[in-house]
């Protein structure tokens, strides 16, 4: 098969899926009482905003394997500190984030930094830019398999973090949850939504792309 790449480094290829246009959120909405409402999370210049407060934003698609490029920046006004500054999140199947934090001179856990596996696994090297600039994740994940609602196998995944490998293919001890818990898989669907987490810090994104992967 032939694949056109894309313009340039971080540019969508010909195969994927493009989660933002750079004008509207179209491909996301919030999820509220079980309904898909459009997402009220600000978009300008090429970019979105998380919106503090309204709650994540999730795909109207739905995903398993995947090859993911995302860009984010964090607030260039880095007040909190820990988890409350440039707190946010790429969260696959709802169940598997992959932190998005300020982790440029921030402090904070170890699995809780930016580019964590959150709860399980820290990077292994921070690779932070400063506050405001534009930062990239390129993730593959590969989703859980489970057969007679019994785990065979586990999620896997791999991030590279402005182009610096930082988890290699990495085993999920299960659904992300607060640092120090036990984290037990739960069987679920196949294809899930992908989730941008609100945590009510306007954490920036644009470029957003997927491709299916075919196990
Ligand atoms: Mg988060």
């Amino acid at each position: 098969p032939v694949v056109a790449p894309g313009a340039g480094p971080g540019a969508p290829p010909a195969d994927a899926i493009i989660l933002f246009n750079g004008k509207d959120l179209s491909q996301w909405a919030h999820s509220r009482k079980g309904q898909l409402v459009p997402s009220e999370w600000p978009v300008r210049d090429g970019y979105f905003e998380t919106g503090a407060g309204s709650g994540s934003v999730v795909t109207r698609e739905s995903f398993g394997d995947v090859q993911l490029h995302v860009e984010f920046a964090t607030p260039v006004d880095a007040t909190g500190f820990s988890q409350g500054r440039g707190n946010s999140g790429v969260i696959f199947m709802g169940r598997y984030e992959i932190q998005v934090l300020d982790s440029f001179g921030n402090v904070t856990y170890a699995d809780g930094q930016a580019a964590s596996i959150y709860g399980e696994h820290p990077p292994s090297v921070n690779v932070a830019r400063k506050p405001g600039e534009w930062q990239s994740y390129d993730i593959v994940f590969e989703a859980p398999v489970f057969r007679n609602n019994t785990l065979v196998r586990p999620a896997y995944v791999t991030v590279f973090w402005n182009g610096v490998l930082v988890h290699h293919r990495r085993a999920l001890m299960g659904p992300t949850s607060p640092t120090m818990t036990v984290h037990s898989y739960v069987p679920h669907e196949a294809e899930l939504p992908l989730t941008l987490q609100d945590h009510s810090n306007p954490v920036r994104y644009r470029n957003l792309w997927v491709r299916r992967l075919n196990r």
